[in-house]
C-alpha cells in the first residue's frame, strides 16, 4: 500500500462520516454540545427601549439649552424601577426617575445619569426626588438601549453545527430557549494494546511500562465532548485484541480508537483483525511523528489506529481524530486556527509533513517559536513544555533560523 499524505488520508476519513443524530435537551445542559437547529429569534433583543444607567428619563429637546450658568429644571412625575411597565407618558418639562434595565416611559428618549444631575441620594430605599437640574444637554438615544438593538424577531442568531458556549447559553435564554436540539454525544470507543503495559497503579515490573495513552487519548476525547468507553489493553494476541474490539461493537460505539499494534512489528496485531472482521482503508500516512495510522472499519464499525509512541499517538489524535469526532458531533465548521510563528532556530527535517513541539513566546510584536526537548516520539515530557505543535510542510528538510510556519496552538 503507498504512503498517503496527511490531507489525502484525512480527507478518505472524514468522508465515511456523518453526523449523529439529535436530541432535545434542558438549555441549562446545553453547554459544549453542537445545535442541531437554527436559533431563530421570536423576539427582539433588547426586548423593550431601555436605560443603561440608574438616572432620569427625559426628552431630549427639553435639555437643548441647559447649561451650568442656565440649568433645566424638571418635574419628576414619575420613578420606574427594573420590571416595572410604565404607565405614563412624559409631556414636555417631565422626567421620571429610572433605573438600569427598566422600560422607558412614552415620550422619554433619552437618560441622564443620576451623577449628571443635582440629585445626590443614590442610596437603596431612597425616594425619588420631585425636581431635579442637568446642566448640559443630551442627545435623543443617550443611555437609551433601544429595542432591536441587537436582535430582530426572525433573525437567525446562531446557526446549527455551533458548539454552544456559555455566551450562547445566554443568548439562548434571552431569546426564551429553555429546550434545545443538539446532537448526541459521538461514543467513542478506546483501546490500548501491547503485552508491555501496566495498568498506572500496578507493580513496575522489569521490561513493562505504565500504559499512558489510554489516560492521555480519553482526555483528549473527552476534550471533544465525545462519550469514551474505556475498554483497557489488549494483549498482543489476536484473540485477545478481537475480544477488546468486539466489547466496542457490543456497546453501539460510533467510532474505535486503538493505539499500537498497527506498525509492522511481529506481534502488531490490530490492523490483522481489523482486515479480517471488516477492512482497512490504510496503515501508513507519510507523517512524522506518526507514520502508522490505521484507518478502515471493523464489521462497519469506523475505526482508526493511532501509533503506540505517545507523541506520535497524541498528534494522530490532533490531526486525524479530532475533527472525525467534530464531523461526528455535527460540527460544521471544524477547521482549524494556525498561526504563523517565526522560528528562533533552524529546524531540519526529513521531507514528511512533520508536527514538532515548540512553546512560543512574544518579541517585538512577533510570536517566536523555539523547540522543547527532545523530538523522539516517545518522548511526552516535550510535548508537555510545549503550547504548539509547528507544522513542517511534506518535501521540506530544512526551515533556517528567522522564517515562518503554521502552528497549531494547544
Ligand atoms: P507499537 O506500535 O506496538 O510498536 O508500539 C510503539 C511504542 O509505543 C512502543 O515503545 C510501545 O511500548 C509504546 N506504547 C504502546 N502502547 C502504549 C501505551 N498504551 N502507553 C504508552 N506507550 C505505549
Ligand atoms: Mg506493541
Amino acid at each position: 500500500m503507498a504512503l498517503l499524505s496527511i490531507t489525502e488520508a484525512r480527507t478518505r476519513i472524514l468522508a465515511q462520516f456523518k453526523p449523529v443524530a439529535s436530541e432535545t435537551i434542558p438549555l441549562v445542559k446545553s453547554a459544549n454540545r453542537i445545535l442541531a437547529m437554527d436559533i431563530v429569534a421570536a423576539d427582539d433583543l433588547p426586548l423593550f427601549d431601555n436605560s443603561s444607567m440608574d438616572g432620569f428619563a427625559l426628552r431630549a429637546a427639553d435639555s437643548s439649552n441647559a447649561a451650568p450658568a442656565s440649568p433645566l429644571t424638571l418635574n419628576v412625575v414619575a420613578d420606574i424601577p427594573a420590571g416595572s411597565h410604565p404607565t405614563i407618558s412624559l409631556a414636555p418639562g417631565e422626567a421620571a426617575r429610572i433605573m438600569t434595565g427598566a422600560q422607558l416611559p412614552a415620550g422619554a428618549d433619552a437618560v441622564v445619569p443620576v451623577e449628571d444631575t443635582d440629585f445626590n441620594n443614590r442610596d437603596a430605599g431612597s425616594t425619588a426626588p420631585t425636581q431635579i437640574q442637568i446642566a448640559k444637554p443630551l442627545k435623543s438615544g443617550e443611555n437609551v438601549r433601544p429595542r432591536g438593538m441587537d436582535v430582530h424577531a426572525g433573525d437567525i442568531v446562531l446557526h446549527k453545527g455551533h458548539r454552544i458556549n456559555p455566551q450562547m447559553a445566554g443568548i439562548l435564554a434571552m431569546l426564551g430557549f429553555s429546550n434545545i436540539e443538539v446532537h448526541k454525544r459521538p461514543r467513542v470507543a478506546l483501546l490500548s494494546s501491547g503485552d508491555e503495559l501496566l495498568e498506572v497503579n500496578a507493580p513496575l515490573e522489569s521490561g513493562k511500562i505504565r500504559d499512558s495513552n489510554s489516560y492521555m487519548l480519553a482526555a483528549l476525547i473527552e476534550s471533544t465532548n465525545a462519550e469514551v468507553l474505556r475498554l483497557g489493553v489488549a494483549k498482543d494476541t489476536r484473540d485477545s485484541v478481537k475480544n477488546l474490539i468486539e466489547q466496542a461493537i457490543q456497546q453501539n460505539v460510533d467510532l474505535i480508537i486503538s493505539s499500537a499494534g498497527v506498525s509492522v512489528g511481529a506481534f502488531d496485531y490490530v490492523k490483522d483483525v481489523v482486515e479480517s472482521n471488516g477492512t482497512l482503508d490504510f496503515w501508513r500516512v507519510n507523517m512524522r511523528p506518526g507514520k502508522p495510522v490505521a484507518f478502515g472499519n471493523y464489521k462497519n464499525i469506523p475505526f482508526i489506529g493511532l501509533p503506540g509512541n505517545p507523541v506520535s499517538a497524541f498528534v494522530g489524535f490532533e490531526v486525524f481524530v479530532r475533527d472525525t469526532i467534530g464531523r461526528l458531533s455535527g460540527i460544521s465548521d471544524g477547521s482549524r486556527r494556525t498561526v504563523r510563528v517565526r522560528c528562533a532556530e533552524e529546524i531540519l527535517s526529513d521531507g514528511r509533513e512533520s508536527y514538532l513541539r515548540a512553546v512560543i513566546h512574544e518579541e517585538d510584536g512577533v510570536n517566536v517559536a523555539k523547540l522543547t526537548g527532545h523530538q523522539g516520539s516517545g518522548n511526552l515530557l516535550s510535548l508537555v513544555q510545549a503550547d504548539a505543535l509547528l507544522i513542517i510542510p511534506a518535501g521540506v528538510k530544512c526551515v533556517p533560523a528567522g522564517q515562518e510556519v503554521s502552528a497549531w496552538l494547544l
